[in-house]
């Protein structure tokens, strides 16, 4: 339930206001959102949710709908590029964390961190979501972008969704062949429908077997990603039968700047930020990236990280 790039009014706000105070629901004005997301840059959102659980995350989404004002579920806003003017309507950041474990399937709300998962399965002796250990996003995002890495990635284990449609406010059970996974990709790219829970599928096995292929899948990220360095993870998908980062670092540009953009020295395919960054330079970057890899490799790269909130004309805003 993406948030479009359309203005709200003041009228809107004002509705949206009344009927979360009607409700007890806590929204705050103009709250930044930078600090939320993993590049930290970006502006406020008119409105800002905290959802500590299912029930509360349903019912937000629903005071959006009923409020008729756009809505976007923010998980650890690992994935983002939140435009310098902020993001119209209500933001929800998703922090509903419940798990539980029946035998080799494990049930979680969709705001459970990754790597708190992987914790779990590590002490359970499961095996199948190793990969995750280094993806700092929420279960919801995860779904949503059919992550992976280490050759694994989520559409091998999601058994479940239970998904909320705004459309007609249903909530259902989605089986794995109907969220339409590809590479990077789902059915909830692609529709308005908020991710609420999801059932992995795993593997017994010995815990320690599971530790270790968890620690060594670490250790690689260390060695190889800027993780001390504000990012959004990789900015470009690897075209069919290539590296983004490589084609990049074969274009000359790792260490290139613009303002408090640079294309990291460590690893091509991020960008980072310097503090107090600006969404801007990180736009400008990328685009830059972009048109010197098409010139000099004929490969046009598209984007992983996602664009949101409100854009100048002229520049891709998506929400
Ligand atoms: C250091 C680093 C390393 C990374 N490594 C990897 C990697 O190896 N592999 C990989 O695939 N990704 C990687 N990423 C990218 C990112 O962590 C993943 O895409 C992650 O799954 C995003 O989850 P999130 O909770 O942060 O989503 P966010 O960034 O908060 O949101 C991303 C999108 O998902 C939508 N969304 C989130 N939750 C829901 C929900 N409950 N319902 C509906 N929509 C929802 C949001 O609205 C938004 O459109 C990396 C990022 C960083 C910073």
């Amino acid at each position: 339930m993406n948030a479009a790039p359309a203005t709200v009014s003041v009228a809107d706000l004002a509705r949206l206001d009344h009927l979360a105070a009607e409700r007890n629901l806590a929204l705050v004005a103009d709250a930044p959102l930078a600090p939320l997301t993993t590049l930290r840059v970006g502006g406020p959102a008119d409105r800002l949710a905290v959802a500590g659980d299912r029930d509360a995350l349903l019912g937000l989404v629903q005071l959006a709908r009923d409020a008729g004002v756009p809505c976007f579920i923010l998980g650890n806003g690992s994935d983002l590029v939140v435009s310098d003017l902020g993001m119209r309507g209500l933001v929800i950041r998703n922090r509903a964390r419940s798990v539980t474990l029946r035998g080799s399937e494990m049930r979680a709300d969709s705001g459970t961190p990754l790597a708190l998962l992987v914790r779990r399965c590590v002490a359970a002796g499961l095996s199948g979501l190793e990969f995750g250990t280094a993806i700092p996003g929420t279960l919801g995002g995860a779904v949503w972008a059919n992550a992976g890495a280490h050759g694994g990635s989520m559409s091998e284990l999601v058994s479940a969704v239970e998904a909320w449609d705004p459309r007609d406010g249903q909530t259902r059970l989605l089986d794995n062949a109907e969220c339409n996974y590809r590479y990077r990709d789902s059915r909830f790219k692609h529709g308005p429908e908020v991710i609420l829970a999801a059932t992995l599928q795993l593997r017994p096995d010995a815990p320690d077997e599971v530790a270790a292929r968890v620690a060594a899948n670490q250790a690689q990220r260390i060695a190889t990603q800027p993780l001390a360095d504000q990012n959004a993870g990789s900015v470009f998908r690897n075209p069919p039968g290539d590296h983004a980062g490589r084609l990049i670092d074969a274009a000359g540009l790792k260490g290139r700047s613009i303002g408090s953009a640079s294309v990291s020295t460590r690893h091509a395919n991020f960008i980072i930020t310097d503090r107090n960054g600006r969404a801007a330079d990180v736009r400008a970057l990328g685009d830059l990236a972009r048109g010197i890899v098409a010139e000099r490799f004929g490969v046009e790269l598209e984007y992983e990280i996602e664009f949101v909130g409100e854009w100048p004309p002229g520049d891709v805003g998506v929400g």
